[in-house]
């Protein structure tokens, strides 16, 4: 007999499953309904336009019906069916076009031809459908009807929010995004651990720390949750960015800082589990990790995954389903997060003392003029490599890593140490974030600090 958490993880995902969530919208507001039929969760509507940080809140997106007719008025994709088969943040359309224009916006994967994958299109405007390339391929040439019923208007961004109290005013910050439609592990999942948490945790009599959660649509709800909190990031000691937690072996992203209490919290629990997991230090990429631990907030933050993200073929397809993850998996992720916190909660205060000397700056040294959260790169042109296959991505992650590492204690030598990038990707990423006034140029003689660990990890 399944324990109650392992029953009631279970109900939430297959209860959850089949909304159509997005990154605004009533998808994620009937998410929000059903975590707070169980929480007292305090639930967020921040108005379109809003400027959060370096970003601003969208238009709000709304999904009624969208389909594809084939040449014999056959509707041959149906987002009816199945949410994945609209690109996330598609525009309205009602048109008829022939395969070949018709083809640009079909999205399938050619090595998983009876998967439908996952595609978002949130900051820039236009529409597609996603299919199983099998299905793809044996579209006949003609004339199909294209209709999708969406609206993007002003509206607002929703987010969820709760916090318990403890003994101190010193807090532990659990994130978890709510922004994927019809996905298990990658989301899911780590709102079912993070749902049951809380329940565990209002229940004790007795919480030496506070505890935050939040149910936040990925990097934009982050963003916004920290452009309206800078004063309670102060309180923020210790945090969890929680997803991919009903597959494989655990696997922990360290925080920035690289020995936190929270890293060696966690890596200590894992240890004594004396189960096979994996450990990787901290990298400005991921989930909103990268958010909280921008320079300009800093936080103790790590991960604590399974699977990570990208590191199965399902991820970010059909195959991320129900059968793909387990209520017994779930229940293992809580019962680890539990034993997380119990550690935390005998911990003492220690947080990590942020060194006062550090070793002087190697390489030119920048410093980030948009240190909280990640300043928004598409608008600015330069995600002109994304999809660009490895070297796009590298190039990607050469700009994040800049701009994370930029905070006046670290120059390229440093941050190409850090990254394992090429100095002159780097390089090349500075030129083109001084640009766009996101970098401003270190004086070499700035004064010489010495001695600390920051950078060792
Ligand atoms: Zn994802």
């Amino acid at each position: 007999m399944p324990e109650p958490a392992e029953r009631a993880m279970w109900t939430f995902v297959e209860r959850a499953f089949g909304i159509c969530r997005s990154i605004t919208g009533d998808g994620v507001r009937q998410t929000l309904s059903l975590l707070a039929e169980r929480l007292p969760l305090e639930v967020h509507e921040v108005p379109t336009g809003t400027t959060v940080l370096d970003w601003t809140v969208p238009r709000e997106w709304s999904i009624r019906d969208a389909w594809v007719k084939d040449p014999s008025g056959t509707v041959v994709i149906d987002f009816a069916d199945h949410n994945l088969h609209l690109v996330g943040y598609s525009s309205p359309i009602h048109r008829k076009l022939d395969l070949a224009d018709l083809k640009p916006h079909l999205h399938s994967l050619p090595d998983r031809p009876e998967w439908i994958p996952y595609r978002t299109s949130y900051y820039t405007e236009t529409w597609g459908f996603c299919l199983p390339h099998r299905q793809l391929e044996s579209l006949p040439d003609g004339e199909y009807e294209v209709f999708i019923d969406s609206s993007l208007e002003d509206g607002a961004l929703s987010y969820g929010e709760l916090l318990l109290p403890g003994d101190l005013e010193d807090e532990v910050l659990f994130s978890c995004h709510i922004c994927h439609p019809s996905m298990a592990n990658d989301n899911l999942s780590g709102v079912a651990v993070c749902l049951t948490l809380t329940e565990h945790l209002a229940r004790s009599d007795r919480r030496r720390l506070s505890y935050r959660f939040l149910f936040v649509p990925g990097t934009i709800g982050a963003i916004t949750w920290l452009a309206r909190n800078e004063e309670t990031t102060r309180r923020v000691r210790h945090g969890l960015v929680a997803a991919n937690l009903g597959d494989g072996d655990f696997h922990y992203k360290r925080s920035r800082h690289g020995d936190a209490a929270i890293d060696r919290a966690v890596i200590g629990v894992l240890a004594a589990t004396g189960r096979a997991h994996t450990t990787e230090d901290f990298m400005p990429f991921g989930y909103d990790e990268r958010q909280y631990s921008s320079p300009g907030f800093d936080l103790a933050i790590g991960s604590l995954t399974r699977t990570p993200w990208g590191r199965y073929p399902e991820y970010h397809t059909s195959a991320d389903n129900l059968d793909f993850i387990s209520a017994g998996a779930l229940q293992e992720s809580l019962d680890l997060y539990l034993e997380v916190v119990e550690a935390l909660e005998h911990g003492g205060t220690e947080t990590d003392p942020k060194p006062q000397q550090q070793p002087a700056p190697r390489g030119a040294t920048y410093l980030n003029l948009s240190p909280k959260g990640e300043p928004q790169l598409g608008r600015r042109g330069l995600y002109r490599s994304l999809g660009g296959g490895d070297g796009g991505r590298q190039a990607e992650l050469a700009l994040l890593w800049v701009l994370n590492l930029s905070d006046g204690r670290h120059g390229l030598i440093d941050i190409a140490e850090r990254s394992s990038l090429p100095l002159d990707l780097l390089e090349n990423a500075a030129r083109e974030l001084l640009e766009v006034d996101l970098l401003e140029k270190r004086s070499p003689c700035s004064p010489v600090r010495i001695s600390g660990r920051e950078g060792s990890s």
